[in-house]
């Protein structure tokens, strides 16, 4: 039996599974953001008892970006495009979930895509 068989089936799940792993991994550092925001309680100081209840969009703005891949060596330079910046701030609900307290807070989000 051909190898190649085997072989592509599993580098398209490899890269699914890469791929997802990269939107979970993102959606998690931007929980993590908010929560890290306002993750104590104003009313009863409990440590990491901010529950997020909802949030909403209250201010966007976009820039361009050119010099996001400065770091990178010179070889690599040229192909560097100017990057897409969406920045984001929400204004977040919390409840408590040692006393039920509910507070408000703001986090900030940040997009960045390649505009080519
Ligand atoms: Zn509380």
């Amino acid at each position: 039996m051909d190898p190649g068989f085997i072989f592509v089936p599993l580098l398209i799940c490899a890269m699914l599974g890469i791929m997802m792993a990269v939107a979970t991994g993102f959606s998690y550092l931007w929980l993590r953001h908010v929560e890290g925001e306002a993750k104590r309680c104003p009313q009863c100081q409990s440590k990491g008892a901010g529950e997020v209840l909802d949030y909403e969009l209250i201010e966007a703005r976009s820039y361009i970006e050119s010099d996001a891949t400065r770091w990178l060596p010179s070889r690599h330079r040229r192909k560097a495009h100017p990057v897409q910046v969406e920045e984001k701030k929400y204004e977040v609900n919390y409840r408590c979930s040692q006393c039920g307290h509910e507070w408000m807070g703001v986090a900030m989000e940040e997009e960045r895509s390649s505009s080519e």
